[in-house]
């Protein structure tokens, strides 16, 4: 779990916490290089009442080094 995730969980009421999670692991990430997905939350990240289709440049751990990622709300 990310230091992000563990201050959330510890602060945070249960039912908040578990909506924060909920959502950030409904963000998918897409490698645009292999297509490989994780969610923001598998990533030990965290992603809350944001919306839009944002790119990140960040580590894809099958290619083995920064690649552009799409993100993606998916319901
Ligand atoms: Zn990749």
């Amino acid at each position: 779990m990310g230091l992000l995730q563990r201050i959330i969980t510890a602060v945070l009421p249960r039912a908040k916490a578990a909506e924060i999670e909920r959502e950030s692991r409904a963000w998918i990430v897409t490698c645009e290089d292999c297509e490989t997905e994780r969610s923001v939350w598998e990533m030990g990240g965290v992603r809350w009442k944001a919306s839009g289709s944002p790119r990140w440049r960040i580590k894809c751990e099958t290619c083995g080094s920064k690649r552009w990622h799409t993100l993606c709300y998916v319901e």
